[in-house]
């Protein structure tokens, strides 16, 4: 979350030395198509490749930090899903599970209300093999099946959860030049990786954004997230469910967001390809307008993560927990709740979107 440090010299990886050939052949790449290469690589992508997450990995994530996360975001599945008449059987699913604390501790929470994990069919939409061999592990007790897109998703009531999968997926960086836009590309300097700027050119899908940006203002677009959230908000308004969307950035996009991510350390996200995590905040306004775009869909929030765990009841499950609790436990159960929920945290960073049919009842935290 901090901004990149500065350049390193050289750029070490394997991976490295594949984009520097395949640019020196056919000319510099757009950020997406580097972000791209260095996250899926199949063979030396930093997902394809690894568990990145955790205390000895390079970065964390909420259902990580606390249980509470996934047990607050269990029991607002289970609203969501009994406001809807308890559809069964219904379509459980969670694009990016990392490793699968996030839905264990979902479906766990989930056994208060005996019906809904009866009537689940997990699915999970995840490309690294490394992570879904993890997530086979964590929830083998649940028959889940794998996709690696949300298209191909079955027809049917769709309840779904995703934290911190749409700033994995590549962006594109542009940098206004009066009415025009120099797209930020990656590029060979002495043979080494570099930033570049690509000549300035009209571009339809920033028009909007000539209203609200100054000369010189960068702005990211990220193409995959669109259509993605257009898909999954078409599902919804045509066979019912329901969808919260947890990530960080707030949005309209101003500023360069794109940093890379290396035991817990930010360095520049060119210093080595494939090793370090890379990604952006996410765009909530243009996230929410693709959304709102799908006749039938009711798009609730953003709303602020902390606000969010708060209205769920997070103070009365972690005071509950807290009464188990003594020393170090104790100290690291009362770090976690502050870190989730605390505004200079995780609280305000984060932010939460609820897709529901139009005509539903409010999903719960956003009444
Ligand atoms: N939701 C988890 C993990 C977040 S890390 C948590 O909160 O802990 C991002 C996750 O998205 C990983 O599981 C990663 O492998 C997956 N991912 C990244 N890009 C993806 C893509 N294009 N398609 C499918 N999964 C992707």
């Amino acid at each position: 979350m901090a901004r990149a440090a500065p350049p390193r010299p050289g750029n070490v990886t394997a991976l490295a030395g594949l984009i520097a050939a395949r640019i020196a052949a056919a000319g510099p790449i757009s950020l997406a198509d580097y972000m791209a290469e260095c996250l899926l690589h199949p063979e030396h992508g930093y997902y394809a490749t690894r568990d990145p997450l955790g205390a000895g990995g390079d970065f964390t994530t909420a259902p990580e930090i606390s249980q509470m996360f996934g047990e607050l975001l269990g029991l607002w599945l289970v609203k969501s899903w009994q406001d809807q008449g308890s559809p069964a059987p219904f379509v459980l699913a969670e694009p990016g599970p990392g490793r699968g604390t996030l839905m264990a501790d979902t479906l766990r929470a989930a056994r208060l209300v005996p019906g809904f994990g009866a009537a689940a069919r997990l699915h999970l939409v995840e490309a690294s093999p490394a992570l879904r061999a993890v997530q086979a592990d964590r929830l083998a007790g649940h028959a889940p099946r794998w996709h690696t897109g949300i298209e191909s998703l079955p027809d049917a009531p769709l309840f779904l959860i995703a934290n911190e999968f749409f700033d994995a997926l590549p962006i594109r960086q542009f940098v206004r030049r009066g009415g025009g836009w120099a797209e930020r590309m990656v590029g060979l300097e002495d043979g080494r990786l570099a930033f570049g700027l690509a000549r300035p050119v009209p571009i339809v899908a920033l028009n909007h954004r000539l209203a609200d940006t100054s000369d010189a203002d960068v702005v990211e677009i990220c193409p995959a997230a669109g259509p993605a959230i257009a898909e999954i908000a078409r599902r919804i308004a045509t066979c019912g469910g329901a969808a919260l969307i947890i990530d960080y950035g707030a949005g309209p996009s101003l500023g360069d967001t794109f940093q890379a991510l290396r035991a817990h350390r930010p360095e520049h996200p060119l210093a080595s390809p494939g090793a370090a995590d890379l990604t952006a905040h996410v765009d909530f306004v243009a996230l929410a307008h693709a959304a709102r775009s799908v006749p039938g869909v009711q798009v609730c929030g953003p709303l602020a993560q902390g606000a969010l765990l708060e209205r769920l009841g997070i103070g009365a499950r972690a005071a509950a927990l807290a009464r188990r609790l003594t020393g170090p436990a104790l100290e690291s159960h009362l770090a976690a709740y502050r870190r989730l929920t605390h505004r200079e945290e995780m609280g305000t960073l984060f932010r939460a979107l609820a897709l529901v049919p139009a005509g539903a009842p409010l999903p719960p935290g956003f009444a």
